[in-house]
């Protein structure tokens, strides 16, 4: 379905943002990868599927790099079809004892980025009046939970872009969507699990149900792979009239 379009998915070392460039791939979409970590484990994924890997290390708080990623990208591929805004940080502390420097953070990475990353990819798309943006934003972006105040405001902010820029693409080929997942467990969230397992003295295994049974009543992780499966229906002709929603894999939890 995404045979000679390109697919750029920020933050795709790990996790949901690897599930969902994988998903692409197997799409036949060209991919550009972007994160820090494993790269080459990712790209070795990635390209194990078939087709084109290009690599950027640009650090999404940084808009001098994200700028010389979209560029490097078009001269690769000569355009961006579908861009996918996933990187994205989490720090957990109440409002008062937050540092600054986290919240500046999580606002550049989880947030600004994808401002940034869809302007510079917009013009190209609209010419080609074809292309899809799709948000990672999170159940964080419909709901709240204490202690998440940047996480939330970024994700919240980042639903409102969702919807701004569907609205300004409302009547040509290029759509913007959300995907607002609930837990997934990716060393994102392992690192909120260890903290919980280490906080009460509890195993592993008590503290990811402890975890689940808080918020998500499916009492199940969703997985990077459901998630792709999700974008590539976003990327389908069936959702070519799908624009600005905020779509939850949550196992129930904004349902409560
Ligand atoms: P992860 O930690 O596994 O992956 C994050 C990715 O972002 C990695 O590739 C990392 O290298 C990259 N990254 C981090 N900082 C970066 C920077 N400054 N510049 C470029 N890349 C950077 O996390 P994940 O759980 O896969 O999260 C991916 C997205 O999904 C995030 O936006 C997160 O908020 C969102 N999300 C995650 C969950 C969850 O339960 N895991 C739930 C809802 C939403």
């Amino acid at each position: 379905m995404l045979k000679n379009k390109t697919a750029l998915v920020t933050g795709s070392t790990s996790g949901i943002g690897l599930g969902i460039a994988k998903a692409l791939a197997r799409q036949g979409a060209n991919i550009v990868l972007n994160g820090f970590g494993d790269v080459e484990g990712a790209r070795a994924q990635v390209a194990a599927l078939g087709v084109e890997v290009f690599y950027h290390g640009a650090d999404m708080s940084r808009p001098a790099e994200i700028e010389d990623m979209m560029r490097a990208a078009a001269d690769r591929f000569g355009r961006v079809d579908v861009l996918v805004n996933n990187a994205g940080i989490q720090h957990v502390a109440p409002v008062e004892d937050f540092p600054p420097e986290r919240w500046d953070a999580i606002i550049a990475i989880n947030l600004s980025s994808a401002f940034h990353t869809t302007r510079l990819a917009l013009p190209a798309m609209k010419a080609a009046n074809w292309g899809r943006i799709i948000n990672v934003a999170s159940v964080h972006g419909l709901v709240a939970s204490a202690h998440k105040s940047a996480y939330v405001a970024a994700k919240h902010g980042l639903v409102g872009l969702t919807k701004v820029v569907a609205l300004e693409t409302a009547t040509t080929g290029v759509t913007c969507n959300a995907i607002c997942p609930g837990w997934v467990l990716t060393p994102l969230v392992q690192k909120q699990v260890d903290a919980k397992a280490a906080a009460l003295g509890v195993s592993n295994e008590e503290a990811t149900r402890l975890l689940l049974g808080e918020k998500e009543p499916s009492m199940q992780f969703t997985t990077p792979e459901e998630l792709g499966e999700l974008a590539v229906f976003f990327c389908s002709p069936a959702a070519n009239n799908v624009r600005g929603v905020a779509w939850n894999m949550d196992g129930g939890w904004a349902a409560q």
